[in-house]
């Protein structure tokens, strides 16, 4: 998609004389694609397995009560009937269309209410180019109100998220009037919700309640950013980029730790993310990986790779959405700069967190969650699924984590084996598959897989992902050993593979001990030895207790066998639970002790 872009506008720029600006273009472009294509092609990969089945799950859920529904979707447009969080205009429409469009194929969309919700939409559209009710622009507005009682904020929340899916419909099924309409929201942005609400002169109308929750400021305002890269990146209109630029600038003093509302600003940072892709620009992706830093050190993220519905260390909720932001803020990051200490922690997430949010029925939602003041320990009741909200996105991180489960990477022209799971993945348009299997665990092996890599001729070079929590891995190819070197992340065979070779990796891996804050914990020499508040992890699973009392840290006393930690009775994966056990209460942090 990049590459036809940079053509489309080299070409369109020097139709009307514009050289310079086609070569200054070209430049950023260039470094943009660099930095931001490591990606397949989501749809075409065949996700098998346990997750496969949850991604499946997902996408289904939107055919299902209340989801699929013409007149429900659109309430937030039309007001056609009262439902939770009406005001937010855009914001269920706007998920379902961005992620049933993305996850249906041109010639079929799904579920059924996708194409008529497409149709009528924008029938709906204001005068001045946003969605709901209408609004004076010009009059002091309520900037930190309760959810469901004030109408600026949450209008503005609605219409950045139907600005991305107005765009996927666009992108999706070609649908002009999408495209449009979004152009027409991007002109809001441009005309009216940058100057008014991104105005210095204004500080002290903006500044008091920047750390509120979902109806705040901060939340809501630059909730648009997203959906502006995107139009730049459909439309080549300078305006939008420009506009995404300056309310980003504007954004930053408001980009805190802790924040009122987790989603709004890992989602914040997915756009500056895409600022850093379209402009190479640093500043964007410094202030990201900044923020990174802060979360992962300081116990804003818990061990299982979540966070809270408010980005604080200390919250009782979680929130499906925020989940999955998170994982595709950690592919963005890795994407952009092919740490894979991202891909590590997307994966902890997914294993973990993600698999905790996901009810049985597909959707995502709120869970309570037992923390103190060094963060979240255990999972308590579920609160809601939240068709609202949390049910589309987590469909939507699934879709994304597709993209990266094997790539293409053209500058060593090699396969990047991210994720040792179930899949068929065409690769570099089709030229290559990866046809991955999950095998059986074995002793000292909580993960292999057998890997066809096959294509039509040549040959291609092969890297896979060394987890974080692996300790070696091996790969055969015809029960021959392969030699490898790892570096930056990764092991690279020293060969390049023919179509048809089949390798057998091995991931080997004990049992490990980590602190509430991801360091790894060594076992002592001498014991018995008390350890202190940590997670007991194997292969890419942290272990939870099955039955107690989650609302409190408890002690676990391990032992071990030839200085092996050994795993005790009634500690399990989340993998490994059934939907009945994932609905219950568990804790995952302990007072550990070593016998
Ligand atoms: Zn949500």
């Amino acid at each position: 998609m990049k590459t036809s872009r940079r053509d489309f506008l080299r070409t369109s720029l020097a139709a009307v004389g514009a050289p310079a600006l086609a070569a200054l273009l070209d430049w950023h472009l260039a470094a943009a694609e660099t930095a931001g294509y490591l990606r397949s092609a989501s749809n075409d990969i065949q996700w098998r397995g346990a997750f496969g089945r949850a991604y499946q799950k997902a996408v289904h859920r939107l055919s299902e009560d209340p989801i699929n529904n013409v007149d429900f979707i659109l309430a937030d447009v039309n007001f056609n009937q009262e439902r939770r969080f009406t005001n937010y205009s855009g914001d269920i429409s706007g998920r379902f269309i961005e992620v049933a469009s993305l996850s249906s194929t041109k010639d079929n969309p799904q579920p059924s209410a996708l194409m008529p919700v497409i149709e009528k939409i924008v029938s709906y559209q204001n005068e001045d180019g946003h969605y709901g009710r209408p609004v004076d622009w010009s009059q002091p507005v309520d900037i930190a109100g309760a959810n469901d009682q004030s109408l600026v904020m949450p209008i503005l929340w609605g219409n950045g998220r139907l600005m991305l899916g107005l765009i996927a419909a666009y992108e999706r099924f070609g649908v002009e009037a999408a495209l449009d309409s979004a152009k027409k929201m991007g002109d809001f942005y441009v005309n009216i919700v940058c100057p008014r609400f991104c105005d210095p002169a204004r500080m002290a109308e903006y500044t008091p309640e920047a750390a509120g929750y979902a109806a705040a400021y901060v939340t809501c305002v630059f909730h648009g950013i997203e959906g502006l890269v995107r139009l730049w990146r459909f439309t080549g209109q300078k305006k939008y980029l420009d506009t995404a630029i300056e309310m980003a600038d504007f954004h930053e003093p408001f980009d805190t730790l802790p924040v009122g509302h987790s989603h709004g600003s890992i989602s914040t940072h997915e756009a500056l993310m895409m600022l850093y892709e379209e402009t190479g620009d640093k500043k964007w992706l410094q202030r990201v990986v900044s923020r990174w830093e802060a979360a992962y050190g300081g116990g804003y993220v818990n061990p299982c790779g979540g966070v809270s519905e408010q980005y604080k260390i200390r919250y009782t909720t979680d929130e499906g959405c925020s989940e999955a932001d998170l994982l595709r803020l950690n592919l963005m990051l890795w994407r952009d700069t092919g740490q894979t200490r991202y891909l590590d922690m997307a994966e902890r997430l997914l294993y973990n967190a993600y698999l905790m949010n996901q009810w049985s029925t597909g959707g995502f939602g709120h869970r309570r969650l037992a923390a103190d003041d060094d963060g979240t320990f255990g999972w308590l009741e579920r609160v809601a699924e939240s068709y609202w909200c949390c049910t589309y996105h987590g469909g939507m991180g699934y879709y994304e984590f597709k993209e990266c489960l094997a790539v293409y990477d053209k500058t060593t022209d090699s396969i990047l084996y991210n994720f040792p799971l179930d899949f068929l993945a065409p690769i570099d348009g089709g030229r290559w598959t990866v046809d991955s299997v999950l095998l059986d665990a074995a002793e000292g092996v909580p993960v292999s897989t057998r890997v066809k890599l096959d294509g039509s001729a040549g040959d291609i070079a092969f890297a896979l992902r060394f987890p974080d929590w692996a300790e070696a891995v091996s790969v055969s190819c015809d029960g021959r050993q392969l030699h490898g070197t790892v570096t930056e992340g990764y092991w690279k065979a020293s060969v390049r593979f023919a179509p048809g070779t089949v390798l057998q990796i091995d991931y080997h891996a004990r049992p490990l001990l980590e602190d509430r804050r991801f360091h790894k914990l060594a076992v002592p020499a001498q014991l018995p030895a008390k350890i202190g508040q940590g997670v007991l992890r194997f292969g890419p699973h942290i272990l939870h207790a099955v039955d107690g009392d989650a609302s409190v840290i408890r002690p676990l006393t391990l032992s071990t066998d030839g200085g092996v930690i050994q795993i005790p009775e009634g500690l399990i994966s989340v993998e490994a639970m059934s939907d009945q056990q994932r609905d219950g209460t568990h804790g995952f942090v302990f007072d550990l002790e070593i016998q």
